[in-house]
């Protein structure tokens, strides 16, 4: 039989489902990746994103060649142009089953639902794969029979619910006999830069991401919950690029942390165990957006807090995309994500709270442009991060307890070091000024004055919230 699996946010070959289940039953198949234009920019991706991605597909195209599965990738306009494309390339080549890992956005379950729809028509059989979590999004449920939308709770299921088999992962794809595929998709896929990253910093591909799993478990996830939060650590994995387009799997993250700890997820060290909660994080606000389809459509989780009276100024979000609100830790972060694509997770909480409490502009705008920046933009996790800073999401920070980045930044920055790298023309201040340097310090400094006054925004604030309730 001929097989297509296509892929999507699961560009491996290791841990792949769908593509595991296609090799086994067909004798001849293709992979196919499509690229829609239109939703790519509705949901705010990032160029940077494009860019890993079509490296990625690079690689992976050479890996699935050696196995005799020859790969597509093309350009769609929309998720509405999808159906026809496969349909066509099915019938033109004479598949008759077509495989995916599911995605759980609310306009990806659209979309496949179409797809499903046509391929019956055509008498195609199909088959889909839950590869995203652990556990299908949906399926871990309070004792009501509710989902949950507290972490702690999740998590103590996730736990509960685990069983070694969960974490069988098949490896084993068979070469294939050659297929000769006609190609009836037309669009390739184009890619203008626009993005200023050092992608040398992401090396694209399978072996890439294991390769950066290994070098983090062989040393810094031991130390992981000291150093997690200092930025000049570098103490994180960041693997959330690779997990976010699926070169690797989380059931793979999840294995090689586990051996470490002798399959112990609460106990023993530390800094494993740690890390596994950042991962399950990652998985609750999957099961957020599947089960609160609301939070994918604009809406804040907390519906109370609809009316909130954001303010908007212009200048003030410009200062703060531009890495320019006079407060060296936020300005330094923003930088990071120009240079990076990439944000410290303390920095995004950091971040996107003086946007949302000190500046109180709407949670949504920070929200598209970190998407728009992020090489590791996944819309679970951002909106999730953001409506937790806002306290407008699940679990998320009470309104009164507002970080304040200078002292964020005297206890996860103490030396400036980090500031310092972004910043380098605040490199002659000492330790004490470097958090919030006054007109007097900025002498001759090419540094703008702080936009907000800290503590009147502040209470501003608790004002606006207090009022809300
Ligand atoms: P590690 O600390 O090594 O953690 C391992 C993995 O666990 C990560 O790769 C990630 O997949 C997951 N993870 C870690 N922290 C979180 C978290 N708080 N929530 C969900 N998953 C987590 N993460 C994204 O992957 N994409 C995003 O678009 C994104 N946007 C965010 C926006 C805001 C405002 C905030 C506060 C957080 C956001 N996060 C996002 C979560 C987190 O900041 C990143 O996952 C983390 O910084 C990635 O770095 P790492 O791979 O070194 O993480």
């Amino acid at each position: 039989m001929n097989g297509l699996v296509w892929l999507r946010s699961d560009l491996r070959i290791d841990d792949n489902p769908a593509l595991s289940m296609a090799s086994v039953e067909c004798k001849k198949l293709v992979c196919i990746y499509l690229l829609a234009d239109k939703e790519w920019k509705i949901h705010n991706n990032a160029n940077v994103k494009l860019d890993f991605i079509l490296r990625n597909l690079k690689s992976l195209s050479g890996d699935l060649k050696k196995l005799n599965i020859p790969f597509i990738s093309a350009c769609a306009t929309s998720f509405d142009e999808i159906p026809i494309i496969i349909s066509k390339l099915c019938s033109s080549n004479n598949i008759k089953k077509c495989y995916w890992n599911n995605e759980f956005g609310v306009d990806e379950e659209i979309r496949d639902k179409n797809v499903e729809s046509s391929l019956k028509s055509l008498e195609i059989e199909y088959q889909s794969f839950d590869d995203q979590t652990l556990y299908k999004p949906g399926t871990l449920l309070t004792g009501q029979g509710n989902p949950f939308s507290v972490f702690t709770p999740f998590k103590k299921k996730w736990i509960e619910t685990f069983s070694l088999d969960h974490l069988e992962i098949e490896t084993d794809i068979r070469i294939k006999e050659p297929f000769k595929v006609i190609n009836t998709l037309s669009e390739e896929i184009s890619f203008t830069k626009t993005h200023a990253v050092g992608m040398d910093l992401w090396p694209p591909g399978e072996l890439a991401a294991e390769t950066r799993l290994k070098s983090f478990l062989s040393k810094k996830v031991f130390q992981y919950s000291k150093d997690r939060n200092d930025p000049i650590l570098d103490g994180t994995s960041r693997m959330s690029p690779y997990l976010a387009i699926g070169a690797i799997s989380n059931r793979r993250c999840l294995l090689e942390a586990l051996k470490l700890n002798n399959f112990e997820l609460q106990t023993g060290n530390k800094g494993v165990c740690k890390w596994i909660d950042e991962i399950i994080w990652r998985e609750f606000y999957k099961n957020i957006m599947h089960s609160f389809p609301r939070v994918s459509m604009n809406k804040p989780f907390n519906l109370s807090t609809t009316s909130i009276q954001w303010r908007h100024n212009e200048v003030e979000i410009k200062a703060w995309k531009d890495g320019k609100t006079g407060f060296p830790l936020i300005d330094a972060a923003m930088l990071q994500l120009k240079y990076e694509g990439w944000m410290h997770n303390r920095l995004r909480m950091v971040a996107a709270m003086f946007f949302t409490k000190n500046l109180l502009h709407d949670w949504r705008i920070g929200e598209a442009f970190f998407m728009e920046n992020l090489i590791d933009g996944d819309f679970a996790s951002n909106n999730g991060g953001w409506q937790w800073s806002a306290s407008t999401g699940t679990d998320a920070a009470p309104y009164f307890r507002i970080f304040n980045p200078v002292t964020q930044s005297q206890n996860f920055d103490p030396s400036g070091e980090f500031i310092k790298k972004y910043l380098p023309q605040l490199a002659s201040l000492n330790n004490k000024e470097i958090h919030l340097p006054s007109p007097e310090n900025l002498f001759e400094i090419d540094y703008p004055d702080q936009i907000v006054d800290l503590k009147s925004s502040r209470l501003r604030a608790i004002e606006v919230f207090k009022a809300n309730k």
